[in-house]
């Protein structure tokens, strides 16, 4: 059988939500031509921006950056790979081969241990946790401290954009926990609108409209060498997050395309709530200096490394530096 879209090659892929069979070559053009299409509905990326990539080394982080890499000059890219100190989860070669594939591309990839910057690796943070009865996650020590790296990072670097790697199927994950939660801010955080709070640089989703498994396909067909091995911590995983997944999975399965009309209308809906949220005041950690809840004594990272003994965090150092760069 071949191609829908070329009529040359035999087709390969068969995407559900389009009905269509498609070649390699028209798959993955398809993919990027809709990365494209929500950077630049969104006006995701503007003239004169520098763009900082989150890439973890898995799938999803390839495809955001191949994607970018073919759209934008490599001068105004930088890729940055957090090791958050899981042993057996963070391996040395996963980090070379991210490296060399930027580097095909001309892309420069700082890589930041969470150790490093904090003081104490995911790990030693998870361990001292339990030695200390708290009850709090792997996930979020984790989740925090990376995002606690990117921001910094994007702001010492002169990033102007800080770009993640979420899918779709994260997108809406996230939509309907929130939904569920009754957090109002976090639905319309998740629209492209929202923009940065006062100060911050604007964090995108370039791949927000691509389902996983999509870009599953794509790094199985273009062969990148990406990370496979499973965090060891993924029990930890929030339990609500872990349901609706496996539901939302299910749902796709009668009917797909559900995801994406679904967040395709939520985009449509919730834009100007969320365009009210860009450059929204927020308050500072003492302690640190980064931007916080304005109803928080510290900021939760601080808080939390707190807890388990780090009461003097090595990026509360860097605030200095990190003032000096919003000031530029
Ligand atoms: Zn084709
Ligand atoms: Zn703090």
């Amino acid at each position: 059988m071949l191609c829908d879209r070329c009529g040359l090659r035999g087709a390969r892929v068969f995407q559900a939500h389009s009905r269509l069979r498609l070649c390699g070559e028209c798959f993955l053009e398809d993919v990027r031509v809709r990365v494209w299409g929500e950077v630049e509905r969104w006006r995701m990326v503007e003239p004169g921006d520098v763009i900082l990539m989150a890439l973890s080394g898995g799938k999803d982080s390839y495809v955001l950056l191949e994607s970018l890499a073919l759209k934008f000059k490599s001068s105004r890219l930088l890729g940055l790979s957090i090791v958050e100190g899981i042993p057996g989860y963070n391996r040395v070669e996963d980090v070379k081969a991210l490296v060399e594939t930027a580097k095909s591309y001309s892309v420069d990839v700082l890589v930041v241990s969470v150790k490093e910057f904090t003081g104490a690796s995911v790990s030693e943070m998870v361990s001292e946790a339990r030695r200390r009865g708290l009850a709090e996650s792997a996930c979020t020590f984790c989740g925090l401290s990376r995002r606690r790296v990117m921001d910094y990072y994007a702001r010492a670097l002169g990033a102007t954009k800080l770009a993640t790697a979420h899918n779709l199927d994260d997108e809406v994950q996230t939509l309907i926990v929130n939904i569920m939660r009754g957090d109002t801010v976090g639905v319309l955080k998740i629209h492209p609108n929202s923009g940065a709070p006062e100060g911050g640089v604007r964090r995108i989703k370039p791949l927000r409209k691509i389902y996983e498994w999509e870009t599953a396909t794509y790094a199985m067909i273009r062969g990148f060498a990406m990370q496979t091995t499973e965090c060891p911590f993924i029990d930890e995983n929030p339990t609500l997050r872990a349901g609706v997944r496996s539901i939302l999975y299910e749902v796709e399965k009668l009917k797909p395309g559900s995801l994406l009309r679904a967040l395709q209308h939520l985009d449509e809906v919730l834009g100007e709530e969320a365009s009210k949220l860009k450059g929204a005041k927020i308050g500072v950690c003492p302690r640190c200096g980064a931007p916080t809840s304005s109803t928080r004594t510290l900021c939760k990272l601080c808080e939390l490394l707190e807890a388990i003994g780090v009461g003097e965090p090595r990026y509360a150092k860097l605030r200095g530096e990190i003032r000096q760069n919003i000031a530029e």
